[in-house]
């Protein structure tokens, strides 16, 4: 594998102790790249080093804290002396709850990690490219979800949403000192996210997606290291879908794939709720 301008460079790939993230790690190491192996669980971070061979060291870090940002900086910069490209990963999905139900502590801890982990990593590495000097690349981990509503997974897609808004904002920042900002925003891709009983689930509706199925970790991990890569050197504030084109098609058409849905049985348990509340406002009128 040889993807120009990324051999010899560090990097630092949070949330690398999971399905995505071990990908990324093992993709950068095949293109002899120096890695950062961050993850909250600090031995799975230490296995993924140790196992992924090459120059790589493990950091239990937590993304949403300053010092857990500070403790991966400082680890990078002993390790290898400086840090040049950041994929910036970490990421939990939140429950599956109904609107009306979301609890204020799960939108505090999804918007944590999801949004204010990537804005301390955006803010740690441009502070680092500003005292170096020299060019860098970023990669933050959006989703389909940072396109696109559902109905459920609220506070996960109001997060995603806004990782597109830091990317678009820290590209134009870092165009003129050359530090390219972009972002993957994968579809559907069976990792332990949602959870073992989850992959079933996931494997279905990517069944509905224009390529009909799931996606590989390795499949974007390609990505990440292409918009790392000076192959991506013309390309900054972009939202990179790795999704099997779901992002493009028509879901209010027959021939779009989601017809595949039975839209009755995501409707019918709200509508069961509101005609309930319906019916006791009636009788206590
Ligand atoms: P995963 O659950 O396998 O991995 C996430 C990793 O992040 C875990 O190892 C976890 O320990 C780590 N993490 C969680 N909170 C952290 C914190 N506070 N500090 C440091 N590390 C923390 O999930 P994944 O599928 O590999 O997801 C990676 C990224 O991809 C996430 O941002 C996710 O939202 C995004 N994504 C995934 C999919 C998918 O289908 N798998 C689709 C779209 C976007």
């Amino acid at each position: 594998m040889t993807l120009r301008g990324l051999a010899g460079r560090t990097a630092v790939v949070t949330g690398a102790a999971g399905g995505l993230g071990r990908a990324t790690v093992e993709r950068l190491v095949e293109e002899g790249v120096k890695v950062v192996a961050v993850d909250l669980d600090e031995a799975a971070a230490k296995e993924v080093a140790s196992s992924a061979g090459g120059d790589v060291v493990g950091v239990g870090a937590d993304v949403t804290t300053e010092t857990g940002v500070d403790t991966y900086m400082r680890a990078a910069l002993d390790a290898f002396g400086q840090v040049d490209l950041h994929h910036l990963n970490a990421g939990i999905a939140g429950s599956l709850a109904d609107l009306v139900d979301v609890t204020v502590e799960e939108w505090e801890q999804v918007m944590a990690v999801n949004l204010r982990g990537p804005f301390l990593g955006v803010r740690a590495a441009f502070r680092h490219y500003l005292e170096r000097g020299g060019v860098g690349s970023i990669v933050v981990t959006a989703s389909i979800a940072g396109l696109r509503g559902s109905n459920d997974l609220l506070a996960y897609t109001t997060s995603k949403h806004g990782t597109v808004g830091l990317v678009h904002g820290a590209a134009v920042y870092g165009g003129p000192i050359g530090v390219r900002v972009n972002a993957v925003a994968p579809g559907i891709v069976p990792t332990p996210i949602f959870g073992e009983a989850g992959m079933a689930d996931m494997r279905r509706r990517a069944g509905t997606s224009p390529l009909r199925r799931a996606g590989r970790p390795d499949e974007v991990a390609a990505t990440v290291a292409f918009l790392l890569s000076d192959e991506s050197s013309y390309v900054t504030g972009e939202v990179f879908s790795v999704d099997g084109g779901a992002s493009v098609q028509n879901t209010n058409r027959r021939g779009g794939g989601a017809g595949l849905w039975d839209v009755s049985v995501t409707d019918e348990a709200l509508l069961a709720r509101h005609r309930a509340a319906a019916a006791e406002q009636e009788t206590t009128r």
